[in-house]
């Protein structure tokens, strides 16, 4: 990931390639064309909020539709850590009217939410009904409605016939304020005769190259690189964690029934595990917080 300033401080640009977490992803889910495009496209958004995050604070997008995808969920935070699903990975759409992958069928009708974990308690939390359900335009809107930032963004993903992600990424250009009027229409101007971000990381060019090929006219100053990763919170001990606050009832039920627990993360697919003896474990623990409690 990119960053840069431009137009003396006018401009912040950001630029992502995410192919290869994307690919990740898929892989994790066996997840088919439309469902990689729009997981594609909000993890990269995701990413470049997460880079304007102060410190190590987390962002997380949810993209929630009446459409058959129904869900899509990327978070990410400033250090580069990244992740997302959708609900519903094996979606099939018609395409296009020009052959593309009908991303916003999939979605459907519905709302943007991105929500901003600053550690202080209650999360910030935002939102916008889709405008396109194309995911670009709809990050353009909540910039511009819930952050009062005009911004232009630019997503794209590419998969080839055999279901590889052969290319992801995306460009954010955001006036800060007091930047002059004629530099939007400039932005504009510029961001439409771009080739699609798609084909610029298809045909090797990093996000540093996006920015300079957009917005080279306006002196970028480019700042730290931000390297991006696959990341997962899960561990074994938030699943502990889970099943301790589902109560020792709860429990009683899931060994008598079940004679086991097994739990898997919705984000990277892991699966954990609980035994009988285990999940009997778990409840003595209960018991015996719940003894010292009084
Ligand atoms: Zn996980």
């Amino acid at each position: 990931m990119a960053q840069a300033t431009a137009a003396n401080g006018q401009i912040r640009a950001l630029a992502v390639a995410n192919t290869n977490i994307v690919n990740e992803v898929c892989q994790r889910h066996q997840m088919w064309p439309v469902a990689a495009a729009a997981l594609g496209r909000t993890t990269a958004a995701a990413a470049m909020l997460g880079a304007m995050q102060k410190d190590k604070e987390r962002v997380t997008v949810q993209i929630i539709g009446d459409g058959p995808l129904e869900q899509i969920i990327a978070d990410a935070d400033g250090e580069g850590n990244l992740r997302g699903y959708v609900h519903n990975p094996h979606v099939d759409v018609p395409h296009t009217a020009n052959k593309k992958l009908n991303v916003k069928a999939a979605i459907g009708e519905g709302h943007l939410w991105v929500i901003r974990d600053l550690g202080l308690g209650e999360p910030y939390r935002g939102g916008v009904p889709l405008v396109s359900g194309e995911i670009a335009e709809d990050f353009a809107s909540y910039f511009a409605r819930s952050e009062q930032t005009p911004s232009v963004v630019a997503l794209g993903v590419l998969v080839g016939v055999d279901y590889q992600v052969r290319a992801a990424g995306g460009l954010i250009l955001q006036l800060m304020p007091g930047a002059s009027e004629g530099l939007a229409i400039m932005l504009e101007h510029m961001v439409k005769d771009l080739r699609p971000i798609s084909s610029l990381i298809d045909t090797g060019s990093t996000p540093e190259d996006i920015i300079a090929e957009a917005i080279g006219e306006l002196q970028p100053k480019y700042l730290h690189q931000l390297p991006l990763r696959f990341r997962c919170s899960c561990s074994r001990q938030r699943c502990e964690s889970a099943l301790i606050a589902l109560g020792a009832e709860e429990l009683d039920e899931m060994i008598k029934e079940q004679g086991e627990a097994e739990l898997t993360c919705r984000f990277c697919q892991e699966r954990y595990l609980f035994t009988k003896e285990e999940l009997m474990a778990l409840q003595a623990r209960i018991r015996q917080d719940s003894t010292q409690d009084q």
